[in-house]
Parts: structure tokens; C-alpha cells; sequence
């Protein structure tokens, strides 16, 4: 596996991507996403230049922070448990995956507690699967205005995990929406904000190895790339 092949393979259809779509491609963060890989594997990439990643466990978060560099951004892009929080809150960049009120209540008391500001996105399940977590795409506004209202608590924008494909052109109108709810939700509401700051980048975390390309397209701010990077997973094997 020759992962600094893969990452560069990835930032070239990224770019064009970003070509066909009239955007800027350092407007797009790879995402790594490392999980169920070993440190060895995660060093390699961080060689090849890249700073940020994502893993869905709390468990392995702690155990890798330790082992790599420092400036290294890590995500938390999976569904986390509220008595969680606490071990992460200080040493993720970004958690991907709010999708209550009662997650949102505890960020805020954990953040406010660690003397940290947490970024946060809130997951939509745009294709309302039954299988997926998110909130419902009528939910999510409520969620937002909960949740923007926190102390200790930036909500940067959103998240969505589209369903599993071949066909990533069947994706598309997932990502369409998503991004349409950035703009009816979080814009309307940064507009309307009198604090005097500028208005922040309002991020859309969308897109995986199966259709990142499409997701870039569509104004994906961070796509989320294992697979494609690091090849395939083995749940076999615990490390
Ligand atoms: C595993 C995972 C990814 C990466 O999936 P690939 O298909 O391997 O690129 C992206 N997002 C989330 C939330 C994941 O759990």
C-alpha cells in the first residue's frame, strides 16, 4: 500500500473536481480516516503531508494521540456516547457527529469545564436511512439553534454520511441538500448575527472514498477519505 501514491491520487481528482465545479481546491481538507490502522500507517501519511484525521472511536483516539505528532488534527467523525466526551473534548480539532441536544448540553459543560472552545458539526441523515445516525433533516434546525446558543461550543457546520454506493451520482442530491440546509440554517442565522465578527467558513463535512469527487463538486468543505488512502479495513484484526 503505498499511501503517499494514494493521498496524491486523491488531491488530484480532488482538483479536478474543483475544476469542473468553478471552486478552489484548497478550499477542500482531506480528511484521512484512520481508523482500524495502525500508528505506522498514520505516520506515513502525516509524512506525506498530511494533518488531519478522522476516527470513529473514542477508545482509539487515546490511544493513538500519544503516538504522533502534535500538530496533528483529529477528528471525531463517529457516533459518540455523551459519557465520552470527557477524554476527547481537549484533544480532537472537530467533532462531526452531533445529533442531540443532550450530546450538544454535554459538549458545552465538558468544553466549558476544560477552558476549550469545541468545534462542532451537526450529522444530518439526508437519505434517512434507518440504519444511520443523524438527526432528520426538519430536526436539524432546532438543533442548531439549541446548540449555537451553548457556551463553549462552535457549531461550524454540517456533516452527513451518504448511503453506501456504486454509483456515486446517485449521492449527489444528498450532497445538493445538505449544502442547500447550510445556507437556509447556518447562513441565514450568521447574517442575522450582530456580534461583529465576519462571517467564518461554514464547513460541509461530505463525501468518502466512493464519492468524495462528487461531494467536492457539490461544495464539500472536508471530505472524509479512508478506504481511498489507506486501503481496505480489517475488522479482523484489533490493534
Ligand atoms: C469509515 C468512515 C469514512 C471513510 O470511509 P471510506 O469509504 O473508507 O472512505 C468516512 N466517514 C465516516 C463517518 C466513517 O465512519
Amino acid at each position: 500500500m503505498d499511501i503517499a501514491a494514494n493521498i496524491a491520487q486523491v488531491e488530484e481528482n480532488i482538483n479536478a473536481a474543483c475544476e469542473r465545479a468553478g471552486r478552489n481546491a484548497s478550499d477542500v481538507t482531506i480528511i484521512a480516516v484512520s481508523k482500524t490502522k495502525p500508528v505506522s500507517a498514520l505516520q506515513e501519511a502525516y509524512d506525506a503531508g498530511c494533518r488531519d484525521f478522522g476516527e470513529n472511536k473514542v477508545q482509539e483516539i487515546m490511544d493513538k494521540y500519544d503516538k504522533l505528532p502534535g500538530d496533528i488534527r483529529w477528528h471525531m467523525i463517529g457516533h459518540l456516547q455523551t459519557n465520552k466526551v470527557k477524554y476527547i473534548i481537549d484533544k480532537v480539532y472537530m467533532i462531526h457527529s452531533v445529533d442531540s441536544i443532550k450530546l450538544a448540553d454535554v459538549i458545552s459543560k465538558e468544553a466549558v469545564k476544560h477552558g476549550v472552545t469545541a468545534k462542532i458539526l451537526l450529522e444530518v441523515n439526508v437519505a434517512e436511512e434507518e440504519s444511520k445516525f443523524g438527526t432528520d433533516s426538519e430536526e436539524v434546525r432546532a438543533l442548531y439553534e439549541h446548540a449555537a446558543s451553548l457556551p463553549g461550543i462552535e457549531v461550524c457546520g454540517l456533516m452527513t454520511v451518504a448511503p453506501y454506493t456504486v454509483d456515486p451520482e446517485t449521492n449527489r442530491q444528498y450532497f445538493v441538500v445538505l449544502r442547500q440546509l447550510s445556507v437556509d440554517i447556518i447562513r441565514q442565522n450568521k447574517d442575522n448575527d450582530n456580534s461583529g465578527h465576519p462571517l467564518d467558513k461554514i464547513e460541509l463535512s461530505m463525501g468518502m472514498t466512493g464519492d468524495y469527487q462528487v461531494a467536492a463538486e457539490e461544495g464539500a468543505t472536508m471530505v472524509r477519505v479512508g478506504t481511498g488512502i489507506f486501503g481496505e479495513r480489517d475488522y479482523s484484526v484489533t490493534n
